[in-house]
Parts: C-alpha cells; structure tokens; sequence
C-alpha cells in the first residue's frame, strides 16, 4: 500500500483535477477546430467583391455568383 502524507494526497488530487481539466479542455478544442473545418470547407471569398458563398461544385476556379468574377479556392479561417 501506498502511503501519502496529507499534504502529498492534497497535492495529487489537485494535479489530477488540473490534468482532468485540460484534457477536457484539449479534446474540446480538438472537436471545435475540425467542426469549424468541416463548416468552411466549401466556403470561398471573393477577391474581387468580398462576397461569401458555398461552392460544393468542386471546379478549380468558380465563379462569384455577385460580380461573375473567378474564384480561386483557398481555406477560410476565422480568427
Ligand atoms: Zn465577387
């Protein structure tokens, strides 16, 4: 059996809610970034007139459907 002073048994319950927490914290951050992913994957901007739309299309070069210009498709990420 292992035996801990109070103090030490303070300071692993301590440790393991901070670990608990983060871990949580961690995995919730991971779901968040690949659901926002997964929201802006068909979403371009416009260089032109900055309009946002979804093109689910897949061409390489869509057309704004505000200005008619073409679009080249990089990933959006908001900040
Ligand atoms: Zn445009």
């Amino acid at each position: 059996m292992i035996r801990f002073e109070l103090h030490e048994l303070l300071l692993v319950y301590a440790g393991g809610f901070v670990l608990a927490i983060f871990l949580a914290w961690w995995a919730q951050s991971i779901v968040r970034s690949s659901r926002e992913r997964r929201a802006l994957k068909n979403v371009l901007r416009c260089g032109f007139c900055a309009h946002e739309f979804r093109d689910e299309t897949g061409t390489p070069l869509p057309r704004c459907p505000s200005c008619g210009g073409h679009v080249e498709r990089k990933v959006l990420s908001r900040l």
